[in-house]
């Protein structure tokens, strides 16, 4: 007859515990940074997921009549990916490529706050969006450089547009008062821009920001407006992002902004042409992949 003795059964137990331990350290995924740029058209939408589970969306696309992106691209990327709470979104800037999908996105799922620049814009659908967070008591906070956002896992984001005293100069102001954001994991780093143009490239400069990543989201879709040689020349990024439309009336991403990263050597993957982007960071290295991939 078996006799369950006590100090066997511990050893056992211990035993499975540690090949349990040792098998997850050497099997399981590492915990990574995930940040896909969707194919939202003419516009810009983000979604960022750290390696603690936080999510963060910056922008959500534009509206078309009655629709939106928020309902067509970012709830369907959302629910595929199990995601029904997010811990932020993030509006670089007024603009209503930016904010068209806003709304959609506060009524449908959980949103814990909203961050947006601390230059106050008088634009129609983006005031719109600020009373509809209040309504539903979502708190809004306003971000300028110096402020970091810490998401407890290994992720920080230095906010790094727009300066505090106001917008970094008078041309553009919507614009240039986007949100900057260096994302940093490990030894990684990414650049997410905005729509900022050259003034606040400028003003960053001068601020004497540490703006080096390995990839940059080039502001503005690619517009002549931003993107300057200075800028490039200090962030020094691998690889460029471009969110665009197809065929879309402006000519973005511009020609020249094209030739100005081939001639660093800069890996572009643009929306336009790739459709969704995404970016994966261990810590250590940056992965992309783009939905024609797959
Ligand atoms: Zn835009």
């Amino acid at each position: 007859m078996l006799r369950a003795d006590p100090l066997r059964i511990a050893l056992l137990a211990a035993l499975a515990l540690l090949t349990g331990w040792v098998w997850w350290r050497v099997f399981a995924p590492p915990p990574v940074l995930r940040v896909t740029v969707l194919d939202v058209g003419q516009g810009d939408s983000l979604v960022i997921q750290t390696p603690g589970g936080r999510v963060l969306i910056v922008d959500a696309g534009r509206a078309m009549g009655e629709d939106d992106v928020g309902r067509r691209v970012v709830l369907p990327f959302l629910r595929a990916q199990g995601i029904n709470r997010v811990d932020a979104l993030l509006l670089t800037h007024a603009d209503d490529d930016h904010v068209g999908g806003a709304a959609t996105l506060l009524e449908r799922i959980t949103i814990d706050r909203l961050l947006v620049s601390a230059v106050p814009s008088d634009a129609p659908l983006y005031r719109r969006i600020l009373q509809a967070a209040r309504r539903r008591s979502i708190p809004i906070l306003s971000l300028a450089r110096g402020q970091t956002l810490d998401f407890h896992d290994g992720v920080i984001a230095e906010i790094l547009n727009p300066p505090p005293e106001g917008p970094p100069g008078r041309e553009h102001p919507d614009n240039n008062a986007s949100l900057v954001l260096r994302l940093r994991y490990g030894s990684t780093a990414l650049l997410l821009t905005g729509d900022a143009e050259r003034e606040a490239e400028k003003d960053m400069l001068r601020a004497g920001a540490d703006l080096r990543a390995d990839v940059l989201k080039v502001g503005h879709h690619g517009s002549l407006t931003s993107s300057s040689e200075r800028f490039l020349e200090a962030v020094r990024p691998r690889v460029a992002l471009l969110s665009a439309g197809r065929g879309n009336p402006f000519g973005h991403p511009h020609r020249d902004i094209l030739a100005r990263l081939a001639a660093r050597r800069i890996r572009v993957f643009r929306t336009d042409r790739d459709g969704a982007i995404a970016l994966v960071s261990d810590g250590r290295a940056l992965k992309t992949r783009v939905m024609s991939d797959e």
